[in-house]
């Protein structure tokens, strides 16, 4: 362990990089040493090292343990290629991120013969920031393409509608012959009349406007765990769209996207939140209610408190399950002082007494 390069390092990051910071580096060295994309065999361990690192920095508990006792803070058992048991976001799950960000997608599947695994597939959901705070359950409904069954994915009306391509004779490619010297070139190009089908459809299939494709809904349950942040994707498996001839399904992958509260403001598991204090209370201190995601909390206003004075309400923040057991938040509060607008007239009486006593001194 004692020989493994620090992960800040790793990912070139300060070590006191913000969360973004962390991502955007990851995502940037992800995309340059993926095994798929740079054919260099270091290329394959340096992209196991990228993931490691961020799998730990990522995770404010995991970075925090790794701060303090460095590897030795992290498990033994853990490892970025395996992913081992309790890992909430592995190795496909980053990649599915970063397929789903720069557009690609998953081609695993694709090119095998029969049967086939479905696709998967990569969705928005749009939580309330309640429901990210303490996990829902919801019921999703997952677009998915199937044949047609109306007219088994040819796209055609009947039997009548298809016709054999008179460009290609069926064959899908045109060939070209040229003479170069004395050998005869030939060379094939796909039919641009047909598209490589070899069949032309002069009626369309009503059902699917000739598409060959249905769009169909499978209505699934999904958990969505408590603590989860704007941003994360959640990857469950096997609910992408249907394998074909007995093939498994393919997963889905839900991008979670947090409504913004008006009240309250996430970082990591912490709650930010604001709230106005009079200037008797700053002044003289004394004792308010603050909202917090678990209710209202007392919070004791010492005397003299200045504007933008934080508070901390230890343990009041996002509660998340993590290998460790529970990890719990704080609810920072900052406090502003209201000025009044309009004062009546005793009021105005006794502030002008205030600020003659004030300058007294
Ligand atoms: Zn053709
Ligand atoms: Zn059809």
């Amino acid at each position: 362990m004692s020989e493994k390069p620090d992960y800040y390092e790793v990912l070139g990051v300060p070590r006191d990089a913000t969360p973004e910071q962390i991502k955007k580096a990851f995502r940037k060295l992800a995309l340059k040493y993926h095994p798929d994309r740079n054919p260099d065999p270091e290329a394959e361990e340096k992209f196991k090292l990228i993931n490691e690192a961020y799998q730990v920095l990522s995770d404010p508990e995991k970075r925090s343990l790794y701060d303090r006792f460095g590897h030795a803070g992290i498990d033994p058992s853990f490892s970025a290629s395996q992913g081992g048991p309790g890992f909430t976001v592995d190795f496909e799950d980053l990649f599915g991120d970063l397929f789903d960000l720069f557009g690609f997608r998953s081609k695993a599947s694709s090119r095998r013969p029969r049967p086939r695994r479905g696709e998967d597939v990569y969705m928005e959901l749009e939580i309330s920031f309640e429901e990210s705070v303490f996990g829902t359950d919801k019921k999703i409904k997952v677009p998915y393409r199937q044949k047609c069954e109306a007219c088994n994915g040819t796209g055609a009306k009947d039997q009548n509608s298809i016709k054999t391509c008179d460009s290609c004779n069926g064959r899908g490619v045109i060939r070209t012959y040229r003479i170069e010297g004395f050998t005869q070139i030939i060379q094939e190009s796909t039919c641009p009349k047909c598209k490589g089908k070899g069949f032309v459809i002069t009626e369309p299939c009503p059902v699917c406007k000739g598409t060959g494709y249905e769009t169909k809904r499978q209505i699934i349950d999904v958990k969505i765990p408590a603590g989860i942040e704007d941003g994360e994707l959640l990857h469950i498996p096997e609910r992408g769209k249907p394998g074909t001839l007995g093939g498994p399904p393919g997963d889905l992958y839900l991008h979670i996207k947090v409504k913004p509260h008006e009240k309250f403001k996430r970082d990591g598991l912490d709650i930010l939140s604001e709230e106005i204090i009079d200037f008797p209370t700053a002044a003289l201190g004394g004792e308010i209610l603050v909202d917090t995601i678990w209710g209202k909390e007392k919070l004791k206003i010492p005397a003299g408190t200045q504007p933008n004075t934080i508070f901390t309400l230890k343990k009041k923040g996002v509660e998340k399950k993590s290998r460790w057991g529970k990890i719990k938040g704080d609810h920072y509060v900052t406090v502003t002082i209201e000025v009044p607008k309009k004062l009546n007239k005793k009021q105005k009486q006794i502030i002008e007494q205030l600020r003659e006593a004030l300058n007294e001194k």
